[in-house]
């Protein structure tokens, strides 16, 4: 029923083809009839479509895939391909064995159940809107969305390196297969259910261009690509279609009374169907495009030049298309269905002008499908204590966090149902301190993942905690990037994958120290807290000449003292990172506390980590007490609130926006003995110290640090 001298034509086309491409892939394929676009345009499409689409900025940001679409994937089978590669085989081979082709048909004025292919009564597939959805398909494997999905699931929730690629190249071949279906939407005899079992101009031309006018190919793939809006992804309220991406193929917006023109908001079957004829469909069986949206016929060649021939523009009802019809001879014309009296006929030059439109379409749908698949739908945001995690600090920084709090939503229209909720800290390790040598960091990516929890996630925030005790985060690690996952029902999906996530900057190993046993004079640094050499200054008896002091350094001693200080801080310290906002150090809210911290006899320094999302933030610390010594009588602060306002530590490796790839990375610095990334002191006078503060570096006694304890995770 199905062969003839045009599809053995293409048989040998397509052998010919597939040497190249098994050379290339490895694989072995098989063709056949109906195809609609001919697989290697498939090919080609979706290799433009993976370059117009954000995909390859998206995996070097979010998923830290630092070559992109390039990014080299082993699948299970142990083929390896690109990124990119596995979208376009994915195109290529929906066509393969090519009775899959039988689903690849949609008309949109009909019912979605009776959408598809529909040859004398007999439907011999479904509607592509929901063969793209198919749970099992069975012959040629199963790559639809819920498999995408699922397998987006594994590659976001493994720690596994190899499975992590292996499931990222599923989901790459995934969309490859579920845009060849959006592709054949932008094939007029695909959405006007013409099985053009026989021979289909259109898609024979563009697979002529393809094969032998490589050019002119190219050119009709480099037109400006027409992507969908995004607010087309609408609840279809079809339990056999119930993602969205359907609406990229059928929108249900366009029922017939009206043209459908050309808007974005259109799937891409309507404004096919509404917009193009097809060989046996020219002004027949649907009702646009009509006759009427025709301008004046015009001869091309010129009339009078040998081949002259009519043509008739299409100058109403949405595209502009120049050669939209011709006038055909008698003999032409019985190649195309009724057409013996009205006499228009297509051909070259119809089916290249109607490409220009269709193609950038097929373009830039397929890359909404990308974008679309990739779009994050859930959004984090700091937790109420702002920061996600918090952690001591143990000797050769080998401690972890074994939790994070941070808050959860849902961005996308609608509420989840009850599913189970995921975080996952990707990082690279130290393979030294990072807090003495940030530089040295693994090349290799780790991943930290969670226990589940259940968790239904609508518009507004939720905060969770999450359980990292089996899996637990280094505190000497780098480059963190925090996802979450939500797995369960979403909308009418039953088996939705959700994600949203936040570069969350490095553990930041806090130092908070009290070296208020030196203080400055000019650009001298004097050791206050050596009571023998600088006694405390006797208020009751200031006489410079009778009991000149060595805290008076006024030449000539005028009684009153230029340094001060140790202060020791008393009655428990807590400290807080936060936000500009708050919350402040206090006892009710802290992230480390330490019981006091002296600078007599030498100064001395917490430290503790935290993991918080902002470049800038604020570290606060409340003693219960300071008593300012080197006075007589001693002065006392009760419950002073300091601040100093920290920049986060980072530690990245990232992709610039020219390609560069980068280590942006903290360096540390060495103060009185101690490798800080951050530190934060507590000085007797800010100006007095700033001036002399470069001569204070190398000074003795080093820090000493203390323990202290942090607040529960
Ligand atoms: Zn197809």
């Amino acid at each position: 029923m199905l062969a003839s001298c045009a599809m053995l034509r293409t048989s040998e086309l397509i052998s010919r083809r597939c040497l190249i491409v098994a050379a290339a892939i490895g694989l072995s394929i098989a063709a056949g009839p109906m195809l609609a676009y001919e697989p290697g345009t498939h090919l080609r499409i979706e290799q433009r479509a993976v370059d117009v689409s954000t995909v390859d900025r998206l995996l070097k940001d979010h998923f830290s895939l630092l070559s992109g679409k390039n990014q080299f994937l082993r699948a299970d089978s142990g083929q390896g391909l690109t990124l990119g590669q596995w979208m376009a085989v994915g195109a290529y081979m929906e066509d393969v064995p090519s009775f899959r082709a039988l689903n690849h048909f949609h008309t949109p004025l009909l019912p979605w159940s009776s959408a598809g292919l529909n040859v004398a009564g007999v439907s011999p597939g479904v509607s592509s809107v929901y063969w793209q959805q198919t749970a099992d398909q069975s012959f040629g494997g199963t790559w639809s969305w819920p498999f995408a999905r699922r397998r987006f699931n594994d590659f976001l929730t493994s720690s596994n390196q190899a499975d992590r690629d292996a499931a990222l190249a599923d989901v790459a071949r995934a969309i490859g297969h579920m845009s060849h279906l959006i592709q054949d939407a932008t094939s007029p005899p695909h959405t006007r259910n013409d099985a053009h079992l026989v021979y289909d101009g259109y898609e024979k031309t563009i697979e002529e261009f393809r094969v032998n006018e490589s050019l002119r190919f190219s050119q009709l793939l480099a037109g400006a690509p027409v992507g969908a809006n995004s607010a087309i992804f609408t609840p279809t309220g079809d339990a056999r279609a119930p993602a969205t991406i359907a609406r990229l193929i059928d929108s249900d917006t366009y029922a017939g009374a009206q043209p459908p023109l050309n808007g974005t908001l259109l799937g891409a079957s309507e404004y096919t169907n509404g917009g193009y004829v097809s060989d046996d469909t020219i002004f027949l069986d649907f009702p646009f495009p009509s006759p009427a949206s025709l301008g004046p016929a015009f001869f091309d060649p010129p009339q009078g030049t040998p081949g002259a021939r009519r043509y008739f523009p299409k100058i109403f009802d949405g595209d502009h298309v120049s050669h939209f019809v011709a006038e055909g001879t008698l003999w032409e014309r019985l190649r195309f269905r009724g057409q013996t009296l009205e006499g228009y006929i297509l051909d070259a030059r119809t089916y290249e002008d109607a490409a220009r439109f269709l193609v950038p379409r097929a373009v830039g749908y397929s890359a909404s499908l990308i974008d679309r698949f990739f779009q994050p739908e859930l959004e984090i945001a700091a937790p109420a204590r702002y920061v996600y995690g918090r952690a001591p600090f143990t000797d050769g920084n080998t401690g972890s966090f074994t939790k994070l709090v941070f808050k959860v939503r849902k961005t996308t229209p609608g509420a989840t149902g009850a599913g189970m909720l995921t975080a996952v800290v990707r990082y690279r390790k130290g393979l030294v301190n990072l807090i003495e040598d940030p530089v040295q960091i693994s090349n290799q990516l780790f991943y930290a993942v969670s226990a589940e929890q259940p968790a239904t996630l609508d518009s507004n925030f939720t905060e969770l905690t999450f359980d990292f005790a089996a899996n637990p985060i280094p505190t000497n690690s780098a480059d963190l990037y925090l996802t979450v996952v939500y797995r369960g029902s979403s909308g009418a999906e039953q088996t939705a994958v959700l994600y949203g996530d936040k570069d969350v900057f490095e553990p930041d190993p806090v130092d908070v120290g009290n070296i208020t046993d030196y203080d400055c004079f000019g650009a001298n640094p004097f050791h206050v807290a050596d009571f023998s050499i600088f006694p405390p200054f006797d208020f009751n008896n200031p006489d410079p000449v009778l009991n000149p002091q060595p805290r008076d350094l006024s030449n000539p001693k005028d009684g009153f003292p230029e340094l001060f200080g140790p202060d020791d801080e008393l009655n428990t310290i807590f400290m807080k990172v936060s936000s500009f906002q708050g919350p402040f150090a206090s006892a009710a809210a802290f992230d480390y506390q330490v019981t006091q911290r002296v600078a007599q006899p030498g100064p001395q320094y917490v430290r503790f980590f935290v993991i918080q999302d902002q470049p800038f933030y604020v570290l606060s610390w409340r003693p219960g007490l300071i008593q300012h010594r080197g006075f007589l009588p001693n002065g006392f602060s009760f419950n002073p609130l300091l601040a100093t306002v920290p920049s986060a530590n980072v530690n990245r490796v990232v992709v610039d926006a020219g390609g560069t790839l980068r280590h942006e990375l903290v360096f540390p610095f060495v103060y009185r003995g101690l490798t800080s990334l951050n530190l934060n002191v507590l000085v007797t006078d800010i100006p007095r110290i700033n001036a002399c503060f470069p001569n204070t570096i190398e000074l003795q006694p080093a820090l000493s640090r203390i323990e202290g304890q942090p607040a529960q995770p």
